[in-house]
């Protein structure tokens, strides 16, 4: 008996053009030939679309984002193709898995490493909250050493999940002032990392 082929058997010409849309422009001011915007609306707008992800993968949500990197959910689409494994190159720190205390000086020496602008992810209840491992070698969320910007729910999120946090943040990406850097809320949330 021949083995059923249950998939691509009438496979749909994909229409790109319905598939492929540009990022909308930000508020603005336009006319024959130019376009005004503020500059930090335009810079967010390339920030939030090219975002460089670091995957600091520990244990089973790691899976999960390889799934979200993976062709079905393929976390290419929001500019991020390019994960990085080298920090300095990196703008987005993706927290996945159980961070264990000994894990802990070495995830903030990653986070130091990172240029700023930089933002956070941690991805599941581990990295969140420390899950289920509420034990004595275990962190009990990642923002006791570094400052997180979303915290993805769930043990494990699937990965429409962490493409929902991803947009969180390049909704935050978007909309960040180009001063917020350089002002005293930011200077003093470092500092209560003990980051100068
Ligand atoms: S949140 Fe659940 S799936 Fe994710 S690392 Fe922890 S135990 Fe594993």
């Amino acid at each position: 008996m021949s083995r059923p082929v249950r998939f691509n058997i009438h496979p749909i010409e994909a229409k790109i053009s319905d598939a492929i849309g540009n990022a909308p422009a930000p508020e603005g001011y336009g006319g024959d030939g130019f376009f005004t915007a503020r500059l930090s609306d335009v810079v967010g707008l390339a920030r939030k679309n090219s975002l460089w992800p670091l995957p600091f993968a520990t244990s089973c949500c790691g899976i999960e984002f390889m799934g979200t990197m993976g062709s079905h959910y393929d976390l290419s689409r929001f500019g991020s193709e390019r994960v990085g494994f080298s920090p300095r190159q990196c703008d987005l720190l993706m927290v996945m898995g159980t961070i264990a205390k000994k894990m802990g000086p070495v995830l903030k020496q990653v986070y130091l490493q990172m240029a700023e602008p930089r933002w956070v992810i941690a991805v599941g209840a581990c990295a969140s909250s420390g899950g289920i491992f509420d034990t004595y070698s275990v962190l009990q969320g990642i923002d006791q050493v570094i400052p997180v910007d979303v915290y993805v729910p769930g043990c494990p999120p699937r990965p429409e999940a962490i493409l929902d946090g991803f947009m969180k943040i390049q909704d935050l990406v978007g909309q960040e002032s180009i001063r917020r850097r350089n002002g005293e809320q930011y200077k003093a949330l470092l500092n209560g990392y003990g980051i100068e």
